[in-house]
């Protein structure tokens, strides 16, 4: 009786043992890291695009000399200069820099002027003391699980 018993234990610890794996597994596949976050290629790429591009204009290129850069921005959003300078990635919705998102970088993301952090919009790690003409508020986002609801938005597709 004992022994029918504790097979009886052993087949259903087993069977939960398997569907535990298979929620782990199936969470790990559904959200790998961003694929620019491994690519310096593919990421040099998205930002380049995201330097160029009309509607997007990110910037400045160098944070301690940025030329028109904030007069240009602060234009576009009808804005003051010091108004357009506190909009930036460090606290865009977009800006990603979450603790899982921090095991995807790679190397060192902090400087003097801030930190690197993942950008949802664009596809590219970004920088907390630039900005671009799609920022929006909200940000930055601090919590894996509002992460992990971006990417559910998100298909990476060629990016
Ligand atoms: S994080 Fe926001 S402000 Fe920065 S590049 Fe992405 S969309 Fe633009």
């Amino acid at each position: 009786m004992i022994n029918k018993n504790m097979k009886k234990l052993m087949t259903e610890w087993r069977n939960f043992l398997q569907e535990e794996m298979k929620v782990v597994i199936g969470a790990a596949k559904d959200f790998v890291c961003p694929p620019a976050t491994q690519d310096l290629k593919l990421n040099t790429k998205n930002r380049d695009a995201a330097i160029h591009a009309k509607h997007i204009k990110y910037g400045p290129l160098n944070v301690g000399e940025p030329g028109d850069y904030w007069k240009d921005i602060a234009k576009y959003w009808d804005t003051t200069e010091e108004a357009a300078k506190k909009s930036n990635c460090g606290n865009c919705t977009a800006f990603d820099i979450s603790p899982r998102m921090d095991e995807c970088m790679p190397g060192v993301t902090s400087d003097d002027d801030g930190r690197l952090g993942y950008c949802w919009m664009h596809h590219f790690k970004c920088h907390s003391a630039r900005s671009c003409y799609t920022w929006a508020k909200g940000g930055p986002i601090k919590e894996d699980s509002v992460s992990y609801e971006w990417q559910e938005r998100n298909d990476f597709g060629d990016k």
